[in-house]
């Protein structure tokens, strides 16, 4: 049998692999280095004793762990096949190239300066969380590049779980399927995703931030396309007759609530979200990002936006103003309310960690909403890590094993409640 490798040497061995996707090529996966992790993880999955871990033409790696439950054990066969997904794509507009793991063993309290670059500091003042880590070991960059902790900590925090079920044999659980995906940080990490063949009957993705968080709410979520045909001429002789669609794109987003936008709203509060405007005098675009976590508030949202538009018809005679909904996601909750227990199991499992589930919703969406919504039930378990997406990631290694115990915990009630 391998061995298995440390958490921590794990975790240090994925992060310094470049894998980051990218948010404009069309190919799948978005980057091919992505496969350079995925193809490893393979290697990995083999070793824990996943016999059957392989990557797909897509770049997913699947693997199954099969039950260990004893034939004419009370829960021989009555328990559902639990899916344990993580991705291993980082953010695509921070470097992930060359990153350098810095550990930070028996932290001392104070403010962090990354030795790469001393303007990059993790400050204490920032940070109420790091104010309870003290004496713990905490892995940080070198303040150049990201870590890419999200979400290689779930990746590593699942591989870890793997190991203790092996290490631990007559610790029961049911039949696991793991899935490995890229591309979740440009939002297309399900697009190839195979769920009848991933075969899991509900999943969990690992890739919450910070200790103890279970995130089962996302937001609904569109992208509105306004179009403007405007009347162009000669502007010497435009004298009531030019429409210039330039001029009424500006008014039209100028007419929209401007207390419903990101910049302007938290918690549950939706918005409505010009991202990007172009056009000349007789064609002018927008596109614009509809948030909500209710379906009702996204169409209230779209409506304001239709009717706003309308009015600019009137306001600009000869001005034609188009709004064209394209659906994006759904807030998961939708779909995990049809199967509460799913996410009571996994506040159960988080409190057993000896940790207090912290449920947020998530002001954005995951991979899990559109699993969710492709009829595999998903929500969102903490992986352990900080400052997601940024060169002050930081990620204690005790926090990522609160996450490996959670996974257990989990396991394990799935085999108590098929009792
Ligand atoms: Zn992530």
């Amino acid at each position: 049998m391998a061995e298995r490798e440390a958490l921590i040497d794990r975790f240090v061995r994925y992060a310094k692999i470049d894998t980051q996707s990218s948010g404009t090529a069309t190919c799948y996966p978005s980057t091919e280095k992505q496969k350079d992790l995925l193809r490893i993880l393979v290697d990995d999955l083999k070793a824990a004793g996943l016999d059957d871990a392989a990557m797909d033409e897509w770049g997913y790696v699947m693997a199954t762990l099969p039950s260990n439950i004893p034939t004419g054990h009370p829960a021989d066969g009555k328990v559902p096949t639990v899916g344990l997904i993580a991705h291993v794509d980082t953010y695509h507009e921070v470097s992930g190239a060359n990153v350098q793991p810095q550990i930070h063993r028996d932290y001392d309290g104070g403010d962090i300066v990354l030795p790469g670059d001393a303007s990059q500091v993790i400050r204490v003042a920032d940070e109420p969380e790091l104010g309870a880590c003290t004496g713990l070991t905490i892995i940080t960059t070198d303040g150049t590049t990201l870590l890419g902790a999200d979400d290689k900590a779930g990746v590593s925090v699942v591989v870890e779980t793997l190991w203790q079920f092996r290490e631990h044999p007559s610790r029961l659980h049911g039949p696991i399927r793991v899935g490995f995906t890229p591309d979740e940080e440009v939002g297309r990490g399900t697009e190839h995703f195979d769920v009848v063949k991933f075969g899991a009957a509900v999943a969990y993705t690992i890739d919450g931030s910070g200790l103890g968080s279970l995130e089962a709410e996302t937001f609904c979520a569109d992208t509105a396309f306004v179009t403007v045909t405007g009347a162009d001429v000669h502007p010497g002789y435009a004298k009531n007759k030019m429409v210039n669609a330039v001029r009424v794109l500006s008014a039209l987003l100028m007419a929209l609530p401007q207390h419903r936008t990101p910049e302007t709203t938290e918690g549950r509060e939706g918005f409505l979200h010009p991202i990007s405007m172009a056009g000349n005098t007789s064609e002018a675009k927008a596109q614009l990002l509809v948030r909500s976590f209710s379906e009702e508030g996204l169409h209230e949202f779209e409506d304001i936006l239709r009717e706003t538009a309308a009015f600019m018809e009137k306001r600009y005679p000869g001005a034609k103003v188009a709004v064209d909904i394209k659906e994006s996601y759904r807030n998961m909750k939708y779909k995990l309310d049809e199967v509460p227990h799913v996410v009571a199991y996994a506040d159960e499992a988080v409190g057993r960690a000896g940790l207090v589930p912290r449920r947020l919703p998530v002001r954005g969406g995951t991979d899990g909403s559109r699993l969710s919504f492709m009829g595999l039930p998903t929500p969102n378990i903490f992986n352990g890590s900080m400052n997601f997406h940024g060169k002050k990631e930081w990620v204690p290694l005790e926090w990522m094993v609160k996450s490996v115990e959670t996974l257990g915990h989990l396991c394990d009630i799935w085999v108590e409640r098929a009792l």
